[in-house]
């Protein structure tokens, strides 16, 4: 959701003459967007705006901006500990940016804007048109309702991006439209809880709007997340079969094994449902991959609930999780709940989960080796690869995408395939699996997308 807000952050600074530089010593502006979810991503911003001290004192008219959950949550506090800072703004002050810089370059003043508005206009009003880039996207982040109303008593979301709100169905499609113009493939559509899309504005249902995305051309894959698990409908399940575009996987955060620790995080399902709708997906969309969020060492977890959550990880044997040790969230209520867990053992907890759950991911990934998949090549992957022939002068360019089932496939753009100077960048490769890791795949290019060989005097690179 960050990197789609420091998009909108990109936009809507364009109309005053700010561009993107990758380069702080030329930067007239800083902006560091933040994530407040884990107490360490939290310390990260603290530590980065630390290093900025240096730069602002060389450059005394630099302009240092705070934007995202961290600047909600802190708001003048951040002042106070980086009096470097010159501007803290909210989840909600996007929109206000150009003013408040516009306000800063003139009276050079600090300004903290952490006001929560819940007009869906001003949401809306800093969507509309896609950046151009001279490296296109393949995949682009696509926010549909921002805010949450589930109130886990772990998480800061309510507290900082605050009550949950859709956007409309028509600008969500025009923003895809607009995207696949720039070469964008694939979207992957945001919410806190997309189960619950339009429900509070009477808008579309989330399966409604699926199939009106699904309907645009020149889009190839529709992803989603995050699901909450009390909310999968049917209808959704459903989607999955009947849209031809939705990638047959989902992200459905459990959170927790054990009933009594769901309870504790207020997440209103219990391990009991959680498996019925696992198996409802298994049977409804066969060989649909499984993704989770689990959090260990919650206030009271005991070995007992712990083992729970391994049980179930067994049972469910999952693609692959997102697993992250507890930590208390300043406003989330947790943060006042008895019996906390060591460090030590939450870390623990966290590598006996992972070595687990590590089991079933190389599991997964080794059925495949010997198929065929449909990548969306996203780009080069950073490692080059020398030729086994020693004749060989060439060394072999690597791409990376992903399969359907949001796999990392990296496959060898070899001249026996495919003429090395083509760029497969936006591309689908049908690649057969050779060799399988425990976070990737390996693969060889069998055949590019036909659509690619209308171009005159091109022939097919079946293998
Ligand atoms: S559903 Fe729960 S964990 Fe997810 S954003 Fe909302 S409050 Fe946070």
């Amino acid at each position: 959701m960050n990197v789609y807000d420091s998009e909108q952050i990109e936009k809507i600074l364009a109309p005053s003459g700010y561009k993107m530089n990758s380069s702080f010593e030329v930067a007239d502006l800083i902006i560091v967007n933040t994530c407040a979810i884990r107490e360490k991503a939290e310390q990260k911003v603290f530590s980065f705006l630390g290093r900025l001290a240096g730069l602002k004192r060389r450059k005394p008219n630099l302009i240092i901006g705070v934007g995202g959950c961290v600047a909600q949550q802190e708001g003048d506090k951040i002042m106070e500990r980086m009096p470097h800072v010159d501007l803290v703004f909210g989840t909600h002050a996007i929109l206000r940016l150009p003013y408040l810089i516009e306000r800063i370059e003139s009276e050079r003043c600090s300004i903290v804007d952490v006001e929560m508005s819940e007009i869906i206009e001003e949401f809306e009003s800093i969507t509309e048109s896609p950046l151009d880039r001279i490296d296109p996207k393949v995949t682009s982040f696509v926010t549909i309702m921002r805010g949450c109303d589930n109130f886990c008593t772990y998480c800061v979301v309510p507290h900082v991006r605050g009550r949950e709100t859709s956007r409309f169905p028509e600008s969500i499609v025009g923003e895809v439209r607009g995207l696949v113009k720039t070469g964008v493939r694939e979207v992957t559509l945001l919410g806190q809880n997309v189960n619950s899309y339009g429900k509070k504005e009477n808008l579309n249902s989330f399966p409604q709007l699926l199939a009106r995305v699904n309907e645009i051309d020149g889009l190839f894959r529709i992803r989603f997340t995050t699901s909450h698990p009390k909310d999968l409908s049917d209808d959704l399940i459903s989607a999955f079969k009947d849209l031809d575009k939705l990638c047959n996987h989902i992200h459905l955060p459990v959170q927790s094994g054990s009933n009594r620790i769901l309870k504790r995080m207020n997440r209103k399902y219990n391990r009991e449902l959680y498996l019925e709708k696992i198996g409802k997906l298994r049977n409804n969309c066969p060989g649909i991959a499984i993704t989770s969020d689990i959090i260990v060492g919650f206030p009271g977890e005991t070995r007992a609930d712990f083992e729970e959550t391994l049980n179930l990880i067994k049972e469910v044997e999952f693609d692959s999780i997102f697993a992250f040790k507890y930590s208390d969230r300043p406003n989330a209520p947790a943060a006042r709940f008895a019996n906390k867990i060591t460090e030590q053992e939450k870390k623990d907890r966290l590598q006996t989960l992972l070595n687990l759950q590590e089991y079933f991911t190389t599991k997964k990934n080794r059925v495949l080796v010997g198929s065929n998949e449909l990548l969306l090549v996203e780009g080069l992957s950073k490692k080059k690869v020398d030729s086994d022939d020693a004749q060989s002068k060439y060394q072999y360019v690597q791409w990376t995408g992903r399969t359907e089932t949001n796999k990392v496939v990296n496959f060898i753009q070899s001249e026996a395939t495919i003429p090395r100077d083509r760029i497969l960048k936006g591309k689908i490769v049908n690649v057969k699996i050779e060799k399988a890791y425990s976070h990737s795949l390996l693969g060889k290019p069998a055949q590019v997308e036909p659509t690619l060989f209308t171009l005159k005097g091109e022939q097919s690179y079946a293998a």
